[in-house]
């Protein structure tokens, strides 16, 4: 396990809410990397003292405020998180008291009621194409390795000869034409991320998967906190938090960016809430898959 996705999962592990196995490579690293534990630590400090604050009860508008403040006083950095941020010693001061406020206010929603926030910030209103098919002509298969780790197989089904892409992160993996079933193996990936895979089906038709790389068994209700990503950064970031396979058919429109902040719900929900706001048709295939579907 890198540093990034221990960081990336600390809320997880302290609330619990991550798989076993998971949990244990976490413990791992949190005993060989001195500043991953500190970071372990100073969250847990502040999840006590959210404990410890539980009577407090800030007034509906303050949270808005608040995130308001933090993301007016945020870089935009994409690959870090504010809360990633306010650990560095040039933020600790100006955030620590946001922080506080901040996290009692996600402690005492957590209280109340399962929470979930969503909202589009920003769209471009390019239309999404329609897609004419009823039935996925793709599978995607998890399978273990001899050394027990998770891979993906794509398996293509085409009743006529069909030209086909495969690319997984900025990698072209199969290319070719399709006729009957065709399958081809996935590249590996690193415990605790995710595999992005774009099918692009006869020149038109496009599907994108992101693939856990490790399926969580359990229901999981995980903390989430997304400022203004793009619809496929916000599915990376459900999959690796559900640990399920998403996969999306259609176009979407790339400028759309994503506020999304939710605690204590399930997928089932956090889908639903996803498909009413950003247009996305939810089901689930024969195998148990995820599809949303853009309309
Ligand atoms: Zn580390």
């Amino acid at each position: 396990m890198r540093c990034e996705q221990f960081r990336e999962l600390i809320s997880a592990y302290i609330e619990q809410s991550i798989a076993p196995p998971l949990a244990a490579k976490m413990d791992e690293h949190a005993a060989r990397c001195g500043s991953c534990r500190t970071e372990l630590e100073d969250v847990r400090r502040l999840w006590q003292m959210m404990t410890e604050a539980k009577r407090v009860e800030p007034p509906a508008s303050l949270h808005a405020r608040i995130m308001q403040e933090v993301y007016a006083n945020t870089p935009a950095v994409p690959a870090l998180r504010w809360w990633e941020l306010a650990w560095r010693p040039r933020f600790a001061f100006a955030a620590a008291a946001v922080l506080m406020v901040l996290a009692l206010v996600i402690w005492s929603r957590n209280t109340h009621t399962d929470a979930i926030a969503l909202s589009v910030v920003s769209s471009g209103g390019n239309p999404v194409s329609p897609v004419p098919i009823s039935n996925l002509p793709v599978r995607f298969e998890p399978f273990l390795t001899d050394d027990g780790s998770l891979r993906w197989m794509l398996k293509m089904n085409a009743p006529r000869p069909t030209s086909v892409e495969v690319t997984a992160g900025a990698q072209s993996v199969w290319s070719g034409t399709v006729a009957q079933e065709t399958a081809t193996v996935l590249p590996a990936m690193s415990q605790g991320a995710v595999l992005e895979v774009r099918v692009v089906w006869d020149g038109s038709i496009t599907l994108r998967a992101w693939l856990p790389a490790e399926i969580s068994q359990e229901e999981h209700k995980p903390v989430l906190v997304l400022k203004e990503r793009s619809i496929e950064q916000t599915l990376g970031h459900i999959t690796r938090a559900y640990g399920v396979p998403l996969v999306l058919v259609g176009e979407t429109d790339p400028l759309t960016r994503v506020n999304l902040e939710s605690t204590g719900v399930t997928l089932d929900e956090m889908l639903s809430k996803l498909g009413e706001k950003l247009n996305l048709q939810v089901s689930r295939a024969e195998d148990g898959t995820t599809i949303l579907t853009a309309r």
